[in-house]
């Protein structure tokens, strides 16, 4: 559809843009990323005829741009730029109506039912249709972008070129302009061209995009070929770090403040705070955790960790519900805390702490086995699961990299598996060595600091912590769980 070859050119004897070269197709979204002054806004007035290119071509369909009379260019391209001459005085509606000048046939041009159309469709799909008739100048900005946005759409052409369209748009307009471009493109073909301020919503809403440094193309592809954290650190010359989008297949960044929290923390089990209803850890500054909890599970920074022990009748349909309930009750911030269920008492809890030369550990078990598992065997029965859960933590006083998450959460499943076969737990339907519970939930936090722990696997340093101080802790509060049964108290 759009194509640009070795474009170059800039302002008189300044050049900008330098041999500049991609293919959009039709009902493809393009998006232009770059610092400041990196030549976005000047890309775009070469594409779009604004100012002659020194060399190289547009083709559109095929066509060179330059063989295309103004008023036939206008049919095939409409442009959104960056600053807009103010066409104050005028209404919204004739602001919009602008966009069909080059619709318009012969001298005496007559107004047509299709351009009416046109401006109508143009004006709701921008959301300024109970503007029609406001001034232009009594708009906030955002509105004033909208309107020319539907100037924009009003000319009805293949090709959109925007230079930064979510400029003063707040977040909702933001996301129903950009909803509504995507949607243009992709049902009735429009293809656009787009330079965008947000590397996240590029990313978002862009099949492809280039990434321009210095007035040349660094990076051309895919989302996730282009926002990669080093390429866009070194480009826009600011640490970020990317990350997926929670919900869909895009990358996002962020950006890392230089004042980060330094508050040095260290967890050891003097800081739990064991009561009848809780085991809880607070720490000074939040730990990255992630975890199978009921409340706060997944992945994510916490302050106070709770294993709270309810009673054997407890109603779980309703527990993210009464969670919350407890929390509010008791002064906890419900955003602030990961929150485990067991029905063991916690005063049978295991909280011991293990040290290596380069970091300690704290694991903090609670081993209700009375309803023990193998796994590998419950495809043969058919029951519900019963109450009696393993919560196993292991908090590291490190920094741990994704990778030693999830290896830690490997090696300290592996730990407590061992320490049920040691303890010769079984399971009751087919009496073989049980492998956990049915409901058994996992966590691992790590204080961020220091330096980086790369791996957790059971011969690192850390892992072998985990390895050791799971097995022992868990055998300790699975032997403290018999001995209260026994007693009758558990
Ligand atoms: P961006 O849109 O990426 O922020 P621009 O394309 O607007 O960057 O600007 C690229 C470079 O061209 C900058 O160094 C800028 O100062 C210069 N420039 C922009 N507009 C003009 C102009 N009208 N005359 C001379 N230089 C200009
Ligand atoms: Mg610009």
């Amino acid at each position: 559809m759009l194509k640009v070859e070795h474009i170059s050119g800039g302002y008189s004897h300044i050049p900008v843009v330098q041999d500049v070269s991609f293919h959009v197709g039709k009902g493809m979204v393009l998006g232009i990323l770059g610092p400041n002054g990196s030549g976005k806004s000047t890309l775009l007035k070469l594409i779009s005829g604004v100012i002659e290119p020194t060399a190289g071509a547009v083709l559109i369909d095929e066509r060179p741009m330059k063989s295309f009379s103004s008023k036939e260019l206008a049919k095939k391209m409409a442009v959104l730029p960056q600053l807009h001459a103010n066409a104050f005085s005028n209404s919204v509606y004739d602001t919009v109506s602008l966009g069909r000048y080059p619709h318009q046939k012969g001298f005496f041009s007559t107004w047509s039912k299709e351009d009416e159309q046109a401006v109508e469709r143009a004006m709701e799909q921008t959301g300024v249709l109970q503007y029609r008739n406001t001034m232009m100048e009594f708009l906030s900005g955002g509105e004033q972008q909208r309107v020319f946005i539907a100037q924009a759409l009003a000319q009805c052409s293949q090709v959109l070129l925007l230079d930064e369209p979510t400029n003063h748009l707040d977040i909702s307009h933001q996301k129903q302009l950009l909803d509504m471009i995507r949607k243009e493109a992709t049902e009735n073909g429009l293809t656009v061209v787009s330079v965008f301020h947000d590397i996240n919503l590029a990313s978002l809403y862009c099949d492809g995009l280039l990434l321009m440094e210095n007035g040349q193309v660094k990076a051309h592809g895919a989302p996730h070929e282009v926002v990669l954290q080093q390429q866009i650190t070194e480009v826009y010359g600011a640490q970020v770090s990317t990350y997926a989008h929670p919900e869909i297949p895009k990358p996002q960044i962020t950006m890392m403040p230089e004042q980060a929290d330094e508050r040095q923390t260290l967890v050891s089990p003097e800081q739990f705070d064991i009561t009848k209803e809780y085991i809880r850890l607070d720490t000074r500054r939040p730990l990255k955790v992630i975890s199978s909890a009921v409340h706060n599970a997944g992945m994510g920074w916490y302050n106070t960790l709770l294993n709270r022990s309810i009673p054997e009748d407890y109603n779980i349909d309703n527990v993210q519900e009464e969670t919350l309930q407890f929390l509010k009750g008791n002064g906890i911030s419900p955003t602030n805390t990961v929150v485990m269920l067991t029905a063991v008492a916690s005063k049978l809890a295991a909280v011991r702490s293990f040290k290596g030369n380069q970091c300690s550990i704290t694991v903090a078990v609670t081993a209700g086995v009375g309803n023990a598992v193998d796994v590998t065997r419950t495809h043969e029965r058919n029951d519900l699961p019963h109450i009696g859960t393993i919560n196993t933590w292991v908090i590291v006083n490190g920094k741990l990299s994704d990778e030693a998450f999830f290896q830690a959460m490997i090696t300290a499943t592996e730990a407590k598996t061992k320490a049920l076969a040691e303890e010769d737990i079984r399971d009751s339907h087919t009496c073989t060595i049980a492998t956990g519970t049915a409901t058994d939930s996992l966590l691992i936090a790590a204080t961020q600091q220091g330096k980086e722990i790369p791996y957790a696997g059971p011969i690192t340093e850390v892992g072998k912590l985990i390895g050791q101080g799971v097995f022992d802790t868990t055998v300790q509060a699975i032997r403290q769980y018999k001995q209260a049964k026994i007693k009758g108290n558990g």
